[in-house]
């Protein structure tokens, strides 16, 4: 499915390790997969199922958009087994048909379409730290650059969910996209190593145990090689449509991948079958195996039939719309597990028995209709600063027992300072940041969709002496008059810079004398304040002194600062330097939206790099470029003193491109693609006499036509 262009990127900088570290997103947590419609009778129908199941399924592979939406719904919502996908990459490298994001911006932006459609497949979402490097020709070339730490990942994701099943998506792959075949090859390795004591010692130390799985199937694309088809066409019981249906509906959000286009396609609507890797059949209900399955692990079964008795009680009951027989019989349910778990010989029992626990308050809370919601006045926190939130929680009548008044799960350090409850059941909470506070990340991060939000909210209940709670991160909402935003709460800089631009291309012969940048500064206290703004360049190089700015509380202001250069440049990279200073503190980083997911903020330091090159372009020479959606070449080509004849983006194959070709008249045709030389050259006759650069070449072998020498002399 997936279309990838191996992108130019020769002449722009990209801070991509720093703007990886400095990324500042919302978070959702790695929770169950939540129900899909709020707290209505088929999604309780289907927490109820769910916590009758014990099976956890692991799905693998390399790209967003490379899952089969139908697969995963049926095997969440059809059969209630708790399943997760694992996506080795987050997709940063492959082209943006939604707005100019690329490498690490893009990753997040997929990240977020691909959490928006495993909520409707129903499932959980894990990722490896494996980069997304773009197309790839081999495995081998691929393993190469992923390196061992695909493969540790991989292991750690399998013995934190410990899955009974795992489905390789790109089983026995040997074509196309390299990134399909690694994945296909790695899954049965971290399969293997997922079980050995010996590997990865260090996951070991930090408390995870080795976990063999018991079945590895693969899917089979187009049919041909046998398995077992799964009824993703039948309608489901609860949701009144089929599970492929279902499943479209969210695949639809990988909207940066131009899916809409391909939502009709055969290929989306083919029969996908699963198989052992060796071919052979497996019982279809090891897919979802019920609580006595426990039995076989070394629990007794009377308990384990009470519970799945009391969970059907619950189910009957949910049916009847008898709220609190239902939310009584669950928390009976709840209330045999946790008795189970404290007597359970071993910890792997207990941890099962933990999970079993999990899916019946999941339930509980849904059959009550138990919410909690907390909304900061704010989204951007500075330390040193206090914020208020308003927490509420709604339940149905009559289902509930005790229930505590909301609570803030806090960063450490962060005090509540002030707490007031209005007579409806809210409360309104103020809370003071530490001036030394830091945003606070876990080593383990990588694995989830985003970081852990910054703050949740809490609430305890009781029924009939079971205690259960419900948990939701702390949001912040933004308010237009036609759009209400949904805002995850951050820890941000007090300041903040944005430069535009980002680059300067320029001739070494002929540097222009000064470069004009503009600054966008931010303030994010609430409290008055004078910043100071400044921008350091390279010796010799000359900025416009720093200037003062006076800030009445949060807001921004834009800044013009001149910079000349010496009448000499050699050719190399150079950078200008943005910075503030408040109350002795120096800021260097920027903060801004993400234009095609504005609701997410970018950070990365606040630089404009320049490259200057040593080459000779003759007067009037006119560039034809190929051009990929958002791609900067052009506008370096322009600032290197070429005229463009004209751009092109090109979404198509070579000989679509020939007949645009064939209207333009080039003396230099730089390549979007390294592979097009050799592809391409042979459909472009009007090119054969012409001049390839690619990307990769073009900083350093420059070519000569009709005898004038274009790069390095
Ligand atoms: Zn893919």
């Amino acid at each position: 499915m997936r279309r990838v262009l191996d992108r130019p990127r020769r002449l722009l900088v990209f801070l991509w390790r720093a703007a990886v570290l400095l990324a500042v997103v919302p978070a959702a947590a790695q929770t169950l997969a939540p129900p899909a419609t709020g707290q209505s009778l088929p999604d309780v129908l289907e927490a109820i199922q769910r916590a009758r199941v014990t099976t956890r399924i692991l799905y693998v592979t390399a790209h967003p958009d490379d899952e089969s939406s139908s697969v995963l719904t049926y095997l969440a919502r059809g059969l209630g087994a708790d399943v997760a996908l694992l996506s080795i990459t987050r997709g940063e490298g492959g082209q943006n048909a939604l707005g100019p994001e690329q490498g690490p911006p893009l990753g997040i932006l997929r990240t977020e379409e691909l959490l928006a459609a495993t909520r409707t497949y129903g499932v959980r979402l894990y990722y490896t730290r494996a980069p997304d490097f773009g197309y790839s020709k081999t495995s081998q070339e691929t393993l190469k650059v992923w390196g061992d730490t695909v493969l540790d990942d991989m292991v750690r994701v399998i013995r934190t969910f410990r899955p009974q099943i795992l489905i390789n998506a790109w089983g026995n792959v040997d074509v196309g996209h390299g990134h399909h075949q690694a994945a296909g090859i790695l899954t049965p390795k971290a399969s293997e190593l997922a079980a050995d004591p010996k590997a990865f010692p260090r996951q070991l130390d930090e408390g995870l145990k080795p976990w063999r799985t018991a079945l590895l199937l693969q899917e089979t694309r187009g049919g041909g090689a046998g398995g077992d088809s799964l009824p993703v066409d039948d309608v489901s019981p609860l949701w009144g449509k089929s599970y492929r249906e279902i499943g479209l509906e969210g695949f639809r959000n990988h909207r940066s991948q131009g899916i809409a286009a391909f939502l009709g396609s055969p290929f989306l609507r083919r029969p996908v079958l699963l198989r052992t890797s060796n071919g052979s059949r497996f019982d279809p209900a090891d897919l979802a195996r019920p609580l006595m399955a426990l039995a076989a692990a070394g629990l007794s079964e009377l308990p384990l039939e009470k519970i799945d008795r009391a969970l059907e009680q619950a189910r009957a009951a949910a049916l009847r719309l008898d709220w609190a027989q239902a939310v009584q019989a669950l928390a009976a349910a709840g209330r045999l597990a946790s008795e189970l778990e404290g007597q359970a010989q071993n910890s792997g029992l207990r941890w099962e028995l933990a999970r079993v626990r999990e899916h019946i308050d999941a339930a509980l809370a849904t059959a009550a209709a138990l919410r909690i919601e907390a909304r900061a006045d704010r989204r951007e926190l500075v330390a040193g600063g206090t914020f208020t939130a308003r927490a509420e929680m709604r339940r149905r009548p009559e289902t509930l027992g005790e229930v505590n008044k909301p609570s803030l799960i806090l960063p450490e350090g962060w005090s509540v300072t002030r707490e007031e409850a209005d007579p409806a059941g809210s409360v309104r909470i103020t809370v003071a940041i530490p001036k030394d506070a830091k945003p606070q990340h876990s080593p383990d991060d990588w694995m989830l969709p985003f970081p852990p939000p910054l703050m949740m909210a809490h609430v305890r209940a009781m029924v009939q002496g079971y205690g259960f709670e419900a948990i939701a991160p702390v949001i912040a909402q933004r308010v237009t008059s036609t759009h209400l935003d949904t805002l995850a709460p951050m820890l941000a800089p007090a300041v903040t810079l944005a430069l535009e631009p980002r680059q300067f291309v320029i001739i070494e012969q002929r540097p222009p004398k000064t470069l004009e940048l503009l600054a966008r500064v931010r303030h994010y206290g609430t409290a008055s304040a004078k910043v100071t703004v400044g921008v350091d360049a390279p010796d010799g190089w000359r900025a416009s002194p720093p200037q003062g700015l006076e800030f009445n509380g949060a807001g921004d202001q834009l800044v013009r600062f001149s910079v000349t250069l010496p009448a000499k440049v050699s050719a190399g990279k150079y950078s200008l330097e943005a910075w503030a200073t408040l109350d002795g503190e120096k800021f260097r980083t920027s903060l801004e939206p993400l234009p095609s997911l504005p609701t997410y903020l970018w950070s990365e330091p606040s630089v404009t790099r320049v490259e200057a090159f040593p080459v000779a372009v003759p007067e009037g020479l006119r560039v034809g470029y190929v051009a990929a959606e958002n791609d900067p070449i052009p506008a370096a080509l322009v600032q290197l003193g070429a005229q463009r004849s004209s751009s092109w983006a090109c979404r198509s194959n070579c000989s679509t491109r020939s007949r645009w070709l064939s209207a333009i008249s080039a003396d230099l045709m730089p390549s979007p693609s390294a592979s097009a030389p050799t592809n391409c050259a042979k459909t472009w006759p009007a090119l054969t006499s012409g001049c390839w650069i690619t990307p990769r070449q073009a900083a350093h072998s420059w070519c000569s036509i009709s005898g004038k020498t274009f790069g390095p002399p």
